[in-house]
């Protein structure tokens, strides 16, 4: 692809661009200086900046010729409270926050698309760069549905929208995608099983709720296992299990817990599972719980909903990938993984597709979410040039 000479031109600044960002880490719906440095770089390439979506997103709008046709790229801009571990000169200077997803790198590689498109508009149409915050949520409160639901696609309207990635173990200048479901829906629960505080020698007189709460949490598992098609892959796992005041053995005293704690998230492929789970559960607690005399608060909050590649489109970030790094180098049937991606709430109102891109399989490349993970600048110049590609193979000039 001609294009790469130009955007590996580019790589120097853009890896200062993206270690700038990856020192100055900010979280959920507070990305203000991210936001600033974005909209400052794009209105300097000369795009229509339109800024507040979400609170600190960012919308930018690039035309060229007569097609009537739009195209969206999406990347986030959130960071993690995370302490990061690293040493090196762009480590966090923010405590206890960290760019430990790469969201530094998403943001700099659609920048970097957007100068060059700016630059070289081999292109007939539109297109929205759209920088969204909060991706990290985990429930509907997060930036790709704020965005949504603060009118982005009516105020910015797309035939289609597009978002990456990076994926840790993928090699460098390799992506991986597929058709139809490709990352999870993600919920979670929790419950208290009610009851009165007792003394551990009378514990016979009253409901004791912990052995309830495990009993729940045991059929939980069984009900997955005997009531879901085995064929929907769902992922259900407590984590927390929280019961009695860890005073009480300090203080002599010996006091059994008037109510157990529980929490958990549950992750599938398919709504329809999503539903039976959301249905199901509460009946499978309070019944237990019931049964054995004690109260049962439930509550089941819905966060992303699973992310679902559209045929066209998958095909056509295939070709664009294929174009600059050789179709050996994309994986177009990856198997889909149980983890969640807001930019689910985006394809749930245009057909688009979402793909990853490899950063890198060396055994020093560790998982995001770690305290040692970095976004690998050595991945910016296939992101932009993917963008790119994308670009031109979705508007193609006449
Ligand atoms: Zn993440
Ligand atoms: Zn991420």
């Amino acid at each position: 692809m001609d294009a790469m000479r130009d955007i590996r031109e580019m790589h120097e600044e853009l890896t200062a661009w993206r270690r700038d960002l990856h020192a100055h880490p900010e979280t959920a719906f507070e990305e203000r200086r991210t936001s600033d440095f974005i909209a400052e770089k794009l209105t300097g390439f000369g795009l229509e900046v339109y800024r507040g979506l979400a609170g600190t997103g960012v919308v930018a709008t690039l035309t060229h010729g007569t097609n009537g046709r739009a195209i969206g790229l999406r990347a986030d801009m959130d960071a993690l409270f995370l302490q990061e571990e690293n040493d090196f000169a762009h480590r966090s200077q923010n405590d206890g926050k960290m760019h430990a997803c790469g969201h530094d790198g998403h943001s700099t590689m659609l920048l970097g698309a957007a100068r060059y498109l700016a630059r070289n508009r081999w292109f007939d149409g539109t297109v929205r760069f759209i920088f969204q915050p909060a991706e990290e949520t985990g429930n509907e409160e997060c930036g790709g549905n704020r965005m949504v639901r603060d009118g982005l696609f009516e105020r910015f309207p797309v035939d289609a929208v597009f978002g990456m990635h990076n994926f840790p173990g993928i090699p460098l200048g390799h992506f991986s995608v597929r058709t139809g479901p490709m990352l999870a829906s993600i919920d979670t629960f929790e419950f208290k099983v009610l009851s009165e505080h007792n003394h551990p020698a009378t514990q016979f007189t009253s409901p004791d709720p912990i052995l309830l709460a495990g009993r729940i949490v045991e059929a939980f598992h069984s009900f997955k296992a005997r009531s879901i098609n085995p064929a929907e892959p769902v992922v259900m796992s407590i984590t927390q299990f929280q019961a009695g005041d860890p005073t009480n053995d300090r203080q002599g005293v010996h006091i059994t817990p008037d109510h157990a704690y529980v929490r958990g998230t549950v992750y599938t492929l398919n709504d329809a599972v999503r539903d039976i789970m959301q249905s199901q559960l509460p009946n499978i607690a309070e019944g237990i719980a019931s049964a054995g005399g004690a109260g049962c608060d439930f509550s089941y909050e819905r966060g992303y909903p699973v992310l679902i590649n559209a045929p066209r489109e998958k095909e056509l970030a295939v070709s664009a990938a294929s174009a600059l790094v050789g179709a050996e180098r994309v994986e177009t049937d990856m198997e889909p993984i149980m983890g969640a991606e807001d930019f689910a709430f985006m394809l749930k109102e245009k057909p688009g597709c979402y793909i990853l891109i490899g950063n890198g399989d060396s055994e020093s490349s560790c998982h995001v979410h770690n305290p040692k993970y970095d976004f690998n600048d050595d991945a910016i110049p296939f992101g932009v040039g993917y963008w790119v590609s994308l670009v031109e193979s979705y508007l193609p000039a006449s």
